[in-house]
């Protein structure tokens, strides 16, 4: 759509109507599943893409991400996870210095105080052990239903939708839901799609939000679900 007085396009968001497009009952379970399907042919092999060998080194690299880059995370852990091997390592940080190690992140005070405190809890509570369940891992200090979900999805392979920023963005635009909250958007999609499609459904919506469907300039000549999209700007 185009805001002639602007003399831009704006994206509408979750608009019904549009095509005659369903944005309830099972014309939209239908029209979910045709667009998960779309996407997991375009992104076959999406998956998380902070490097990681343990539970752990995904856990932290996930506190770390919020509102920042996976490679840039990727370029800062490489370093850290060479000095911090262990969940007691990290309770053992100096703040000030985990600080300085992460600064380049953003938000470098409260994610260290997540780290410090999350990995407190692995080693004392659990021998440091990452929890593998969704009450285990949140009931850590510093760690949300999405940073359980990444993990829980990608290194326990547990079928869990991944709801961040993209997932949030993209579910709106095209009229997956009307919800602005993670949990109920999880929620939401969890009921349209089959378990098996939800953590490659997440990883499909977070590439495709970073590469196309992007926040302020959405591609939506080159979108393979436009013709499925509530909130196509074409
Ligand atoms: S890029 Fe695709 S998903 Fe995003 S608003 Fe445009 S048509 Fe919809």
């Amino acid at each position: 759509m185009r805001d002639r007085a602007a003399g831009k396009k704006r994206v509408r968001r979750g608009r019904p109507g549009r095509r005659s497009l369903s944005t309830s009952g099972p014309g939209l379970k239908k029209r979910a599943r045709r667009i998960a399907s779309m996407l997991l042919k375009e992104y076959p092999h999406a998956k998380t893409a902070l490097k990681h060998k343990s539970p752990l080194q995904l856990l932290v690299a996930t506190i770390l991400s919020a509102q920042c880059t996976d490679a840039r995370v990727n370029q800062v852990t490489k370093e850290l996870f060479r000095k911090y091997k262990t969940a007691a390592d990290f309770a053992a940080a100096d703040p000030a210095e985990l600080e300085q190690e992460i600064h380049s992140l953003g938000f470098f005070r409260q994610k260290t105080r997540n780290i410090i405190q999350c990995c407190g809890d692995i080693a004392e509570r659990h021998g440091g052990r990452v929890p593998d369940t969704l009450e285990g891992l949140t009931s850590l200090r510093g760690v949300g239903r999405k940073t359980a979900n990444v993990v829980l999805g990608s290194v326990h392979g547990k079928p869990v939708v991944v709801v961040d920023t993209h997932v949030k963005r993209l579910s709106l635009r095209l009229g997956l839901t009307w919800n602005t909250d993670p949990d109920r958007i999880e929620q939401d999609l969890m009921e349209l799609l089959p378990e098996d499609a939800w953590r490659p459904f997440s990883d499909a919506l977070i590439l495709h939000g970073r590469a196309v469907c992007r926040a302020r300039r959405p591609g939506c000549e080159a979108c393979v679900v436009e013709s499925l999209c509530t909130s196509s700007t074409c």
